[in-house]
């Protein structure tokens, strides 16, 4: 990324919405943007191998693996507007596992980049899928959506929940709803 490229379009867009970027308080500003949008989009950069870094293990059991309420926070690639929310994970292994510390840097590599919820919470589920090849995945995510709710049809309160569910939660209704049982949807 091109910190001195994204300075300069910042620069040109306070002055195309009507802004003065010499006055005081905007003089650090392209400056800030360009470093903020450095670390907001870090996601593309992430190598899912080298955050995962040995952190998959052998292991016989074969319960429910959950972890939820995940916080997160991304940018709708229609706007360029943050959405932001909670992502719940689980899965059912099949002889590997992988470090709990891991899933929660598993959902900023694909959050930290533009995105629309569905492809989030479908490429986080890909990702258990391919390295751990459980039994089954399930990934829901809520959140709110900042181009809803700032602009347009500001409707406040709406959220928007998606999901992605393989193998067995797919297959076998019970563990679905023991899963959607235990993260007790209640929006964000
Ligand atoms: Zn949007």
């Amino acid at each position: 990324m091109n910190q001195e490229k994204i300075q300069k379009l910042v620069s040109n867009l306070l002055i195309e919405i009507g802004e003065n970027p010499k006055r005081e308080g905007l003089l650090s500003t392209p400056k800030r943007v360009a470093k903020a949008y450095e670390f907001l989009t870090s996601g593309y950069s992430k190598d899912i191998e080298e955050v995962l870094n040995n952190a998959i293990f052998q292991e016989k059991y074969d319960e429910m693996v959950l972890v939820k309420d995940i916080d997160f926070y991304s940018m709708c690639e229609h706007h360029m507007l943050p959405f932001y929310g909670k992502v719940h994970v689980a899965y059912i292994p099949n002889g590997k596992i992988v470090g709990l510390s891991k899933i929660p840097r598993i959902v900023d590599v694909f959050a930290r980049r533009l995105q629309v919820q569905e492809r989030m919470t479908q490429q986080i589920a890909d990702t258990i899928e391919k390295y751990l090849q459980p039994k089954g995945v399930a990934v829901v995510s809520e959140a709110r959506h900042m181009c809803m709710m700032m602009r347009g049809v500001e409707k406040q309160n709406s959220s928007a929940t998606s999901s992605a569910v393989h193998g067995l939660f797919k297959e076998d209704a019970r563990t679905r709803n023991e899963f959607f049982n235990l993260i007790k949807m209640r929006g964000v």
